[in-house]
C-alpha cells in the first residue's frame, strides 16, 4: 500500500472510534453491555474503574511492559514464510505469538488481568478454561503474582486436554470439573460466573477472551493490542509497502483476532476473522444474549444455544466477542470458515514449508491463506500479515490420530 493511500484513509477514519472505547454501557454498535445479576454489575463495575485508572497509570503500563519482556520474551518475531509465500504466490509474515512463554497469546492478558487484580488487592483469580491454554496462563500467572488461581473446566475438554490439566495443577492451580451440559467451554465460563457471584470481595474473574459483561470486551482487547501495535512496528520495518494487504486471525471469542485489527485500524490493511465451520458465532450466529453479553450466537430455531464443534478445542465457543459482530455489521472486518480437513492441511503444510507447528486453532488463519491464495481472492503479490496464536505441542495427540 501507498503512503499516500495511508494518509487518505487515515483522515476519513480519524474521529470515528472504531476500536476505541466502547460506548456507553459497554456497547459496540447493538452488541456488547452487561447482561448480569446486581451483584456481579457491581463487581464489573470495581473492575471497570480500576483498569480505567491502571490504563491511564504510566506504572502500571510500565509494570505491564516488563514483565511481558521479561517473563513473557516480547516482543515476539514478525517472521516471513519464505516457503510458504513463493508456493502461494503471496507474502506471508508471521506473527509469532507461539514463541511466549505458556505457548500462546493468551497470556498477554492474563498478566494483564493478573497484574490489575493485585492492583485492586484481590488474591485470587478465577478462569474458564477450554483447550486449557487460558488455564495454564492464569495459573502462570498466578505464580508470578503470588495469587490463587481456580480454573473451572467441562470434564470433557478434561479429558481431551488431560496434558494442560497435569500443567496447571503443577502450577499451583486448583482445577474443577464442570460436569453440567456438554462439559466443554460453555458450561465452564457458566459456572465461573456462579462461583463469582459469592467471592468478589477477594477474587478477580480473569476471562479468557473479547467476551464476558462489560469491561471484559474491551479491557481483553486493550490487553492483547500489543500483537498488533508491535507487529505495526514490524511491518513498517519489514515490509516494502509498510503495512500488509491482510490482516487474518483465527477468531473463537475474538482475542488474538481484535488485538491484532486494533494495531491497523487507521491503515486501508483488510481485516479477516477466521472461524471453525463448527463455532462460527460471527459468520453463521444470530443475536442473543449468553454469559453477560450481547452479541451473536449459534442458535437453534427455538433460540437455544447450539454446541460448537471443531477440532481445535479453543475455538468451541457458541458465539463471539461483542466488537468483531459490530465490525461485521461496519464492513470493516469480513468472518469467514474454514473445515477440519483444511486445517490439518494447513497444520501439515505450515511444518513442512517452514518448520513451525502451528496450534490448530492458528492453522484456521493459515487454512484461509492457502484456499484464498489459490482461487485469487488473493491477488498474486498481496501481502499478509498472520497472527500464528499457538504451538502446535498441545495438539500432536490429536493429529498423531487424524494424520
Ligand atoms: C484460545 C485460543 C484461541 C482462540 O481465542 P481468541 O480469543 O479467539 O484468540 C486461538 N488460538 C489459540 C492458540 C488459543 O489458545
Amino acid at each position: 500500500m501507498q503512503t499516500r493511500d495511508v494518509l487518505a484513509w487515515r483522515a476519513s477514519v480519524a474521529g470515528s472510534g472504531v476500536m476505541g472505547e466502547p460506548a456507553a454501557r459497554g456497547r459496540f454498535g447493538e452488541y456488547g453491555g452487561r447482561y448480569v445479576p446486581e451483584s456481579l454489575a457491581e463487581a464489573c463495575r470495581e473492575v471497570d474503574e480500576a483498569f480505567r485508572g491502571a490504563w491511564a497509570d504510566p506504572g502500571f503500563r510500565g509494570a505491564l511492559t516488563r514483565l511481558l519482556a521479561v517473563h513473557v520474551g516480547r516482543p515476539t518475531p514478525l517472521t516471513p514464510a519464505w516457503r510458504l509465500s513463493g508456493e502461494l504466490g503471496v507474502q506471508l509474515y508471521l506473527k509469532r505469538e507461539d514463541l511466549t512463554h505458556t505457548g500462546s497469546h493468551k497470556i498477554n492478558n492474563a498478566l494483564g488481568q493478573a497484574l490489575l487484580a493485585t492492583r485492586m488487592g484481590r488474591r485470587r483469580l478465577i478462569a474458564e478454561t477450554g483447550a486449557g491454554m487460558h488455564g495454564v496462563a492464569t495459573a502462570t500467572a498466578a505464580a508470578l503474582l503470588g495469587l490463587e488461581a481456580t480454573v473451572f473446566m467441562g470434564e470433557r475438554d478434561m479429558e481431551r486436554q488431560s496434558l494442560n490439566v497435569f500443567r496447571m495443577r503443577l502450577l499451583g492451580a486448583e482445577v474443577v470439573p464442570v460436569t453440567s451440559g456438554s462439559r466443554t467451554l460453555k458450561d465452564a465460563t457458566s459456572e465461573a460466573m456462579r462461583h463469582w457471584v459469592g467471592t468478589t470481595d477477594d477474587s478477580h474473574y480473569c476471562v479468557g477472551s473479547v467476551v464476558g459483561p462489560d469491561p471484559y470486551p474491551w479491557m481483553v482487547r486493550e490487553f492483547q493490542r500489543v500483537i498488533g501495535e508491535e507487529a505495526r512496528v514490524q511491518c513498517a520495518a519489514e515490509l516494502v509497502t509498510g503495512v500488509p494487504d491482510h490482516v487474518v486471525a483465527c477468531v473463537g471469542g475474538g482475542s488474538n483476532a481484535a488485538g491484532t485489527f486494533a494495531g491497523f485500524v487507521d491503515t486501508p490493511a483488510r481485516f479477516v476473522g477466521v472461524e471453525a465451520a463448527g463455532g462460527a458465532g460471527a459468520s453463521g450466529g444470530r443475536l442473543g444474549v449468553l454469559h453477560g453479553f450481547r452479541s451473536l450466537f449459534l442458535q437453534d430455531d427455538e433460540g437455544q444455544i447450539i454446541e460448537a464443534d471443531s477440532i481445535a478445542a479453543g475455538l468451541d465457543y457458541p458465539g463471539v466477542g461483542p466488537e468483531h459482530a459490530h465490525l461485521r455489521d461496519l464492513g470493516r472486518a469480513r468472518y469467514v470458515t474454514v473445515t477440519d480437513d483444511e486445517v490439518l492441511g494447513a497444520t501439515a503444510r505450515l511444518a513442512r514449508t517452514e518448520g513451525i507447528l502451528p496450534a490448530l486453532e492458528s492453522a484456521h488463519a493459515l487454512a484461509w491463506v492457502i484456499r484464498a491464495a489459490g482461487s485469487g481472492e488473493l491477488p498474486a503479490g498481496s501481502t499478509v500479515l498472520l497472527t500464528l496464536s499457538g504451538r502446535g505441542d498441545k495438539d500432536v495427540s490429536t493429529l498423531k490420530e487424524l494424520l
